[in-house]
């Protein structure tokens, strides 16, 4: 079943507590915004619910006072990054992106002094620190894009091996130094798992997430970042799709197109189900006494925001 425990209150309470966030969020003209792997109770009180990318431009965006961001810790880093002078709140501290804590500014700064004629092209899923030693940031959405525009021939690419062997595959004229870094919710999803779903849903196109294994990624039909998925699976003449990412994004689909069917495979990661558990840990309660006080803000080193702004909006030029 692909379920996760949701938060204990009963509907009523969900309900009140929802109402009481949105109108703290007026009151103290705060904006909220949700990632798809969001529980659903959390994407249901966001202003904007997105991907990495669309998050970042309306973090950018927004003049609203308070931020709060419903993420892990890399994507509440960047919202202050593009715009510091917001407070911006993280209901959960402790929630940070495993991939992102796989590479360290040192291991990149050891892979520049080897690879000087190259440029670090970091993933936006690396810590403030990552980005300011970084080059250009790129998003799954647009990687391959922003890679193929770019003047160095030689391409160190960090943390995720699967969406920098994506990019390899895509760009055959540049060289790559790709860092074995991996999401461990994607990486737990196999190839023999998609052949049984294919079997079982002959008639359903098999959409994909770049963070998967390439013999995963090799089997679909479509492959793409989360928003990419969202317009593919919605709105593709086929009735069902099978679905291979995080859980979390069936919210957004069945909000989207409900009239249609969409499987997302049984298997079991360390959580016990395939889902993102520091995104999960993100609750109603902790959004709700996070805003209340005011508590859980997020702060960088000034030098660490004026060099880490570089490389994300280099990335966002050039898409
Ligand atoms: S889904 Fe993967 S990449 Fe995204 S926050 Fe979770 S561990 Fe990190």
């Amino acid at each position: 079943m692909l379920t996760f425990q949701l938060q204990k209150e009963d509907t009523r309470s969900v309900q009140e507590l929802q109402r009481e966030i949105r109108r703290l969020a007026e009151e103290k003209k705060a904006v909220i915004l949700a990632h798809y792997y969001q529980r659903p109770e959390v994407q249901e009180i966001a202003d904007f619910v997105g991907d990495s990318l669309e998050l970042s431009r309306k973090a950018a965006q927004t003049d609203a006072e308070i931020i709060v961001f419903c993420g892990v810790r890399f994507m509440c880093e960047t919202a202050k990054i593009l715009n510091p002078t917001r407070k911006v709140l993280h209901p959960n501290p402790e929630s940070g992106c495993p991939m992102a804590d796989m590479i360290t500014p040192q291991q990149v700064m050891a892979l520049k002094e080897k690879h000087p004629d190259a440029m670090v092209v970091s993933y936006v899923n690396t810590t403030a620190e990552v980005k300011a030693v970084s080059d250009v940031c790129v998003t799954s959405a647009n990687a391959i894009k922003v890679v193929q525009k770019l003047p160095a021939r030689k391409i160190i690419f960090v943390p995720d091996q699967a969406l920098g062997n994506w990019v390899k595959r895509h760009v055959p004229d540049k060289e790559f130094i790709i860092w074995q870094g991996f999401c461990p919710p994607h990486f737990e999803f196999t190839a023999r798992e998609v052949k049984k779903l294919k079997e079982k849903y002959p008639d359903a196109p098999v959409a994909v997430h770049p963070e998967c294994h390439q013999e995963v990624i090799d089997m679909a039909d479509f492959v793409g970042s989360t928003s990419q998925i969202v317009q593919f699976a919605t709105t593709c003449p086929a009735q069902r799709v099978i679905v291979i990412t995080e859980v979390g994004l069936k919210h957004t689909l069945m909000k989207k197109n409900p009239n249609k069917e969409y499987i997302f495979p049984d298997s079991m990661n360390y959580c016990g189900s395939v889902y993102c558990c520091t995104m999960k840990a993100i609750t109603l309660e902790k959004v709700y006494t996070t805003l209340r006080d005011e508590i859980n803000e997020v702060t960088l080193p000034e030098e660490i925001i004026e060099r880490a702004v570089i490389p994300i909006r280099r990335m966002l030029e050039l898409t």
